[in-house]
């Protein structure tokens, strides 16, 4: 079922009206800001699966659901270590800055192309950095503290990352 690559781009209305669940994976090659800052192969994979929805309130939204890690340094070792990337989110898709008033409170927006289309890759990217913790550490005590002053060895923080990447789309 996850063998292949998930579609990168979905026409949100005629998604909407499937209303069926895709799932495939993104490789980090497709996601150059999230690789900025892990530590993983070009080749490596998440597993995300993309549901469309027109819910009771009347949003247009888009679930995403991962499964997967992402390697990150730990801040206190230095070693690889993976932290959990699994997880879910919904997305309001809307088309214009109206519309973003129009929502009901607590959604998190996403504004599609002008074609009507949705860069899942870009969608999925963002949720994905705000998932990499700005100071990974192991949880347990881990060995040789080479890290003495905590300070965090030179990577972007996502954050910026995410910034960067949504000053990019606007
Ligand atoms: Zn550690």
């Amino acid at each position: 079922m996850f063998d292949r690559p998930l579609n990168r781009r979905f026409d949100a209305r005629k998604a909407e009206r499937h209303g069926e669940t895709v799932s495939g994976f993104m490789s980090w090659q497709d996601m150059p800001e999230l690789a900025q800052v892990t530590e993983n192969q070009a080749s490596d994979r998440i597993q995300v699966s993309v549901r469309f929805e027109r819910t009771e309130d009347r949003v247009h939204a888009m679930h995403l659901t991962f499964d997967g890690s992402a390697d990150v340094l730990c801040q206190r070792c230095l070693e690889v270590m993976a932290v959990d990337m699994s997880g879910s989110c919904s997305l309001a898709l809307v088309m214009s800055e109206e519309a973003i008033e129009r929502l009901p409170e607590g959604w998190e927006v996403n504004m599609l192309d002008e074609d009507g289309s949705v860069d899942v890759y870009r969608a999925a990217q963002e949720e994905l950095l705000l998932r990499v913790p700005m100071v990974p550490k192991h949880a347990e005590n881990c060995g040789a503290i080479v890290n003495q002053d905590d300070a965090p060895v030179e990577k972007p923080n996502p954050f910026a990352v995410l910034a960067q990447l949504k000053g990019k789309n606007e």
